[in-house]
């Protein structure tokens, strides 16, 4: 908006219409005092100012204007009749005007004039705001830097006060922070910690992970810089994400040689006891088939009932003592496989058949889907059976009120393995604890009162398969039911 200042009311209209003509916004004052009081209140990209006015002349508008910060850069343009002097002129400079023009008006010139400073002025007060917003960008900026060296330092402290070896490795995978306790194991913040020998490098795993943009999970021995000891730890290293790309990663190692070593003693006791355990179990299971064959009893007696009862139970213990020692051989990779080329459909149908002749045929039945895999294996015939019939005992013992269990069978040629799964419709497993039942002596509290076991035919069966380069899993619903299953390569 222009601001024209004048005392004489027709000069005001025709200069204010000739404006307006151009598409100008215009306002006018009669006097100095009220420009004044305009000045201050409304923004003007051009004051046209009347050199002669009664009380405060122009000379003096101008330079109260140019005293006042929100005035002091409009440009001021004077006009004037009669002080067409040099010094008048001079003056007029002097109090802060841009140009002089003098009466009568050309109002071309006037007009270009007007031009010229309103776009002058139009693009300093753009250049103003942009120069305001880039300064505040900037203090933004320098704000938000100073907020994440806080949080920076804060996480930091966070890291050293953990009982835990802990550091960060950078996107491009280069340690950026290690914690106090790191210079137990690593004489330099670049380089990871010496594991044993015959333990993985972890150097070459986390290069690995972090190709991968997966988390990092890795039991090793590290060696302590001052004792020399190796002692266990449990290392993680987890991606940390910003707006879907992996920041940086944040490590560490947990010291587990106690929990470790305590472990390692609780499988010697198990390897221990249950060899102990195994040896009078085969002298009675003897004994007992010896009695039964020299005392020919009526069969439905009830003695030979008390005999077979008796064979039953010892056949149980035999089962769970068998499952023990299975146990201390995978800790002792001690469990031997012996592969052979065998016909699976043999290997289901022995099991099932075992199943079937084991189990009251009124509480159970077995049905078959999928094509039949009539074809050579390499194959441990003993232990996949072993497989198939813990995996058709659970699904059968945790089915209290559905005796329907489904085998089928299905050879993937593309994926070159073959799968067999069981199915049953009973208690079903919980989403979040299906990941955990292959683990040793794992077993679902729900249901860990209510079905006797050890929780560990599972654990065996993976590792069976395991050697076999296949893989196990389960999928499963509450109360509708499970489906465990496990695959084979075919060569
Ligand atoms: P155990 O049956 O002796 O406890 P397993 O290793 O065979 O040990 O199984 C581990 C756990 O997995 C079981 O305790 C049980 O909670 C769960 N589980 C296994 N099979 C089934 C199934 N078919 N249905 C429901 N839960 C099962």
């Amino acid at each position: 908006m222009i601001l024209i200042v004048d005392d004489n009311q027709s000069n005001l209209y025709s200069l204010q219409k000739l404006l307006e003509s151009k598409d100008f916004l215009v306002d006018t004052a009669g006097s100095g005092e009220e420009a004044l009081g305009k000045a201050l209140k409304n923004d003007y990209a051009l004051i046209i100012l009347d050199v002669q006015m009664p009380d405060m002349d122009g000379f003096e508008v101008a330079e109260t204007l140019a005293d006042y910060s929100k005035t002091k850069e409009v440009p001021i343009i004077f006009l004037s009749a009669v002080n067409t002097d040099k010094k008048f002129i001079t003056r007029g400079y002097a109090s802060g005007a841009k140009d002089y023009v003098t009466k009568p008006v050309d109002p071309e010139i006037l007009l270009l004039k007007v031009k010229t400073f309103y776009n002058l002025q139009e693009q300093n007060i753009a250049m103003k705001k942009t120069q305001q917003n880039l300064e505040l960008e900037v203090k933004g900026r320098r704000e938000s830097q100073v907020t994440m060296k806080i949080q920076l330092d804060h996480f930091h402290l966070m890291l050293e006060s953990l009982p835990q070896i802990a550091f960060t490795v950078g996107a491009e995978g280069t340690i950026d922070f290690v914690n106090g306790k790191w210079y137990d194991y690593s004489e330099s913040e670049q380089n990871f910690p010496e594991t044993h020998p015959d333990d993985f490098n972890i150097l070459e795993e986390f290069e690995r992970a972090r190709k991968r943009g997966k988390a990092l999970e890795l039991e090793v021995r590290i060696k302590n810089i001052r004792s020399e000891d190796y002692r266990y730890h449990l290392l993680r290293v987890t991606p940390v994400y910003d707006e879907g790309r992996i920041k940086n990663w944040v490590g560490t190692f947990t010291d587990i040689d106690g929990q470790k070593k305590a472990e390692k003693e609780k499988d010697e006791f198990l390897s221990i006891a249950s060899h102990e355990l195994k040896t009078p179990l085969t002298s009675i299971k003897a004994y007992i088939q010896l009695l039964d064959r020299k005392l020919k009893l009526d069969k439905d007696s009830s003695e030979a009932g008390f005999v077979a009862k008796a064979q039953n139970q010892i056949e149980k213990l035999n089962t769970l003592i068998t499952d023990l020692l299975d146990v201390s051989k995978i800790e002792n990779g001690k469990l031997k496989i012996n592969k052979k080329s065998v016909n699976l459909e043999h290997v289901i149908s022995n099991a099932i058949d075992t199943i079937l002749q084991t189990h009251d045929e009124n509480k159970v039945k077995i049905d078959r889907h999928g094509v039949k895999p009539d074809i050579l294996i390499p194959l441990d015939e003993i232990r996949i059976e072993q497989v198939l019939i813990n995996f058709l005992t659970n699904a059968i013992k945790y089915s209290p009120h559905n005796n329907q269990v489904i085998v089928t069978t299905f050879v993937d040629e593309e994926a070159q393995e073959v799968r067999v799964s069981v199915t049953d419709f009973g208690i079903g497993i919980p989403d979040f604890k299906q990941g955990a039942v292959f683990k040793k002596f794992y077993r679902v509290e729900e249901s860990s009162l209510q079905f006797q076991g050890m929780g560990i035919g599972l654990f065996i069966c993976s590792e069976i398969i395991k050697q076999h380069h296949g893989s196990v899993g389960v999928s499963s619903v509450i109360n509708e039911g499970s489906t465990f299953y496990f695959t084979l390569p075919l060569n």
